[in-house]
């Protein structure tokens, strides 16, 4: 495979991520798998939440295209590429910069992070499964825009 080719793999399986996890996030786990979600949206002791499963998963799909990358079919690898990019980008946006779990202090800079951070505690403005706003984690909406749905779909939020 050349190069090009590789990385053309690897930037679309981190921009395909992004629309899949908005996707899993808003049906999925805002749905039939609120069951584990629901931790993320509560406070919870302890270093970790029955959410950071699903991000066991993604490491154990990632971990599988890997090994069949290596033994059968190349693009594989490089799509597994791309979802641990993606994987270690989400961890230093939403586990770093809006929730700080990582040991030190993550700074948001510039508009564009600041504005993913205000938009994912929007999402967090709500505490059950329906009502909430904002699925995405690298990409995020206009905070306005967020903000008038956000209130349109919870009339007691004030
Ligand atoms: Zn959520
Ligand atoms: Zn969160």
């Amino acid at each position: 495979m050349t190069l090009w080719a590789a990385l053309t793999i690897v930037l679309l399986s981190i921009i395909l991520m992004e629309i899949f996890a908005w996707a899993i996030h808003k049906y999925v786990m805002h749905g039939i798998g609120w069951g584990w979600h629901e931790s993320h949206h509560r406070e919870t002791d302890g270093p970790f939440e029955t959410n950071d499963l699903y991000a066991v998963c993604f490491s154990v799909i990632a971990a599988a295209l890997f090994i069949a990358g290596s033994l059968w079919w190349d693009p594989a690898w490089f799509i597994a590429l791309g979802l641990t990019i993606y994987g270690l980008l989400y961890a230093f946006v939403h586990d770093g910069l809006v929730h700080q779990r990582w040991p030190f202090f993550v700074k948001a800079r510039g508009r564009y992070m600041k504005r993913l951070v205000q938009a994912h505690r929007l999402h967090h403005a709500v505490h059950t499964r329906d009502g909430a706003v904002s699925f995405g984690f690298l990409w995020a909406e206009d905070v306005r825009r967020l903000k008038a749905r956000l209130k349109a779909q919870n009339p007691v939020l004030k």
